[in-house]
């Protein structure tokens, strides 16, 4: 069986006036789900970021380009950190994994309750001196609505923000899935007057994707435009550029006293372990003469 791919689609709709970005990201979803061992309420919300952040870094003109989302919220999940690049390979992790909290009276995850009032931060790296850091207050601290609200007052660009993730019966992410439409300074009054009445109708993009089962057709269908063109197709992966190099930048930075202390303590064992993979590395008392040497 061939391995299920996650496909993220720009287009352009209402003769090139508007910028829609379509991208079912149920890989990478279920990936740090597993990964991470995520309770559904938390899977909803790291996927959600990790959805928008996609899409966010999709945008980033320059090749080297970075771009790192935290949510910090005062609620039990405690912080969301995403950090992806232009080539679309994107981690991230929550504070707390197992959060449990009851269903919304709708049926859906508590995600707000989750995430709590707090703060989202934007953070561009775009290989100049110093990085572009934009933030807002969560609203909703639903996600889409806050970065909606992000872009608005924080970018100067309004956008329909739409985030979904859906857990089966089977306890698998069954959809994870969003869209970002972003009408570009020509745009007609008229044009947005369509955006808005299709978007407020549209209750749930995971249902929509779900329903269509095909990317094209929900890029038509939340445009309002059948003759969309399409400008690109990507293929985004959760991936972590952990490596024992890094690890041992933290370690040296630490200094020696400090890991000879940690070593003693901890039965002649440092263990560092990545927030984004847990990939655990390990260090003896070798190990660590042998990099403060070098
Ligand atoms: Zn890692």
């Amino acid at each position: 069986m061939l391995e299920k791919i996650d496909i993220l689609r720009k287009y352009l709709a209402h003769q090139g006036s508007v910028r829609v970005i379509v991208f079912d990201a149920t890989q990478m979803v279920q990936k740090a789900r597993d990964i991470h061992q995520l309770s559904n309420v938390a899977t909803a919300a790291l996927g959600r970021t990790l959805i928008i952040s996609t899409m966010m870094a999709s945008m980033l003109k320059e090749k080297e380009a970075k771009l790192t989302i935290q949510i910090k919220g005062e609620g039990p999940l405690g912080s969301i950190v995403v950090c992806g690049d232009k080539s679309l390979k994107m981690k991230g992790y929550v504070g707390n994994y197992d959060v449990g909290l009851p269903l919304k009276t709708n049926g859906k995850l508590d995600v707000g309750r989750a995430v709590g009032k707090g703060m989202l931060t934007v953070i561009k790296d775009i290989g100049l001196k110093e990085p572009y850091i934009g933030n807002c207050e969560l609203i909703s601290s639903e996600i889409a609505e806050d970065f909606a609200y992000y872009f608005n007052v924080s970018e100067q660009t309004p956008s329909v923000v739409s985030l979904g993730v859906n857990i089966g019966k089977d306890n698998q992410v069954q959809k994870a899935c969003g869209y970002l439409i972003q009408p570009l300074p020509d745009c007609e009054e008229k044009v947005l007057d369509i955006l808005e009445g299709i978007n407020t109708q549209i209750s749930s993009v995971t249902n929509l994707m779900l329903d269509l089962d095909n990317i094209e057709d929900v890029a038509k269908t939340i445009s309002g435009d059948n003759q969309i063109q399409l400008l690109s197709e990507e293929y985004p992966i959760w991936a972590c550029d952990c490596n024992e190099e890094r690890i041992e930048k933290t370690l040296l930075a630490l200094g020696k006293k400090e890991c000879e202390k940690i070593l003693k303590e901890n039965h002649n064992q440092i263990q560092v372990s990545c927030n984004f993979c847990n990939k655990v590395y390990s260090y003896d008392l070798s190990k660590i003469e042998q990099i403060f040497r070098s």
